[in-house]
């Protein structure tokens, strides 16, 4: 356990100003979470909801919950009421779902759209023609409960460096595209980087990173 405290700090020592470290605490337990808590991290994302459900009540109330997984839409209105930003809203419909639930208990919910950049077919993800046609839409306009605060992706899983650096340097012009034709200075999160590709990540432009096994160790699945 004290191994993590020292994981933890070594891995934002590496972390720039200026850019945000979520820790990722999938599958690690409440314990686990409150030794990296009291080393002072208070940002932490999970991408199940039931077990995210669970650890917001036994941990403290100042952690700002980030939900990073693919989330489904039967299951949006469990953590509307607490979650603080939804890195992978990765469609239309899924959007206006979040739209609807956070208009019900009368919250603006902060969301990253997931743009598909990896060669991988399994990511999830907007295409850059999907987001185009979104953000253009009439509906989208009318969406009042959602706040976009800019993209977030994944490169592909692979050892080629320069692949994965190319597809961080896509997703940096997509955000400052996108952002320069539909938003304004609210847009302004680039979510990108892992354990394994952080560093490159922060290099192409990255504003928030995701880091689980660094900080915590392997997963037990
Ligand atoms: C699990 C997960 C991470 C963290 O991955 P590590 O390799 O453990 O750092 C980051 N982003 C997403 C979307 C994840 O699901």
């Amino acid at each position: 356990m004290k191994n993590i405290l020292s994981q933890y700090n070594e891995v934002k020592s590496t972390i720039p100003d200026g850019v945000k470290l979520v820790a990722v605490s999938k599958f690690h337990s409440a314990d686990k979470i409150q030794i990296v808590y009291d080393g002072g991290q208070r940002i932490f994302g999970e991408s199940r909801v039931q077990e995210l459900c669970e650890k917001v009540h036994i941990l403290p109330d100042d952690i700002q919950w980030h939900f990073i997984g693919h989330l489904q839409t039967n299951k949006v209105k469990f953590i509307i009421p607490f979650v603080s930003l939804i890195h992978g809203v990765d469609s239309f419909h899924l959007l206006r779902e979040i739209n609807k639930e956070s208009a019900k208990v009368g919250r603006v919910t902060n969301c990253l759209l997931q743009m598909h950049v990896a060669q991988e077919e399994t990511k999830f993800g907007f295409s850059t023609t999907e987001l185009q046609e979104m953000l253009r839409s009439e509906e989208f306009s009318t969406l009042k409960n959602v706040s976009i605060r800019g993209l977030m992706g994944m490169a592909s899983n692979t050892d080629n460096m320069q692949q994965v650096r190319e597809e961080f340097r896509l997703l940096k012009q997509l955000f400052d595209q996108t952002k320069a034709q539909f938003f304004g200075d609210e847009f302004c999160e680039l979510s990108m980087g892992m354990s394994h590709d952080y560093p490159i990540a922060i290099e192409e432009g990255s504003t928030m990173v995701r880091i689980g096994t660094s900080i915590f160790g392997e997963r037990e699945y």
